[in-house]
């Protein structure tokens, strides 16, 4: 397992793989929970609001969600504690659908997303239990969503509808900050 993790860019192969379940033997192996706290701390080093692990090359089912109100590339959005996902799942999810913004931590793409607002996830911790997360919030519910699309190698622009907001983020702050969408 690496131990100095690197995001890789959009491109790389591993952003367009399925990632493999994570087993119980994994949960014992110090190696790999080792490797959990690295993509975590990633994670909040890079400002992400997310990360999955192929985006530092392991195509293992692990996510990390960490919303942050500090955080300037996602201001003023409801925290989030810092939570690692393995092998999760979407149980259910809203008919009720809202576009909003989206940006990754392997590329400097923003765009509009259309998600639904709603979903529950299942999955369980680095010790193994199960555990499920109704997810009210629309901007948690999308950073969820988002994530587990990188496990099945699904990059956010393959959801984009409304392809003319595709724009790199030196843009997006110039041009579509603040913008009514
Ligand atoms: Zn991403």
């Amino acid at each position: 397992m690496v131990s100095k993790l690197t995001i890789i860019r959009i491109g790389h192969p591993s952003l367009r793989a399925r990632s493999v379940r994570v087993l119980k033997s994994d949960l014992k192996n110090t190696e790999f929970q080792k490797f959990l706290d690295n993509l975590a701390s990633i994670c909040v080093n890079n400002d992400g609001a997310g990360i999955a692990a192929p985006q530092v090359g392991v195509n293992k089912r692990v996510i990390v969600v960490h919303v942050d109100p500090t955080n300037p590339r996602y201001p003023h959005k409801k925290a989030f504690p810092l939570t690692i996902v393995l092998n999760p799942k979407i149980i259910s999810r809203s008919k009720k659908m809202k576009d909003d913004w989206e940006g990754d931590l392997s590329s400097n793409i923003r765009a509009v997303v259309p998600r639904p607002i709603k979903c529950v996830v299942q999955g369980i911790n680095r010790e193994g239990q199960i555990v499920r997360y109704d997810l009210d919030n629309d901007f948690h519910a999308r950073v969820f969503q988002h994530e587990i699309d990188h496990l099945n190698g699904i990059f956010l622009l393959d959801k984009v509808k409304r392809k003319e907001t595709i724009t790199e983020y030196k843009e997006w702050k110039k041009y579509w900050k603040g913008k009514k969408i």
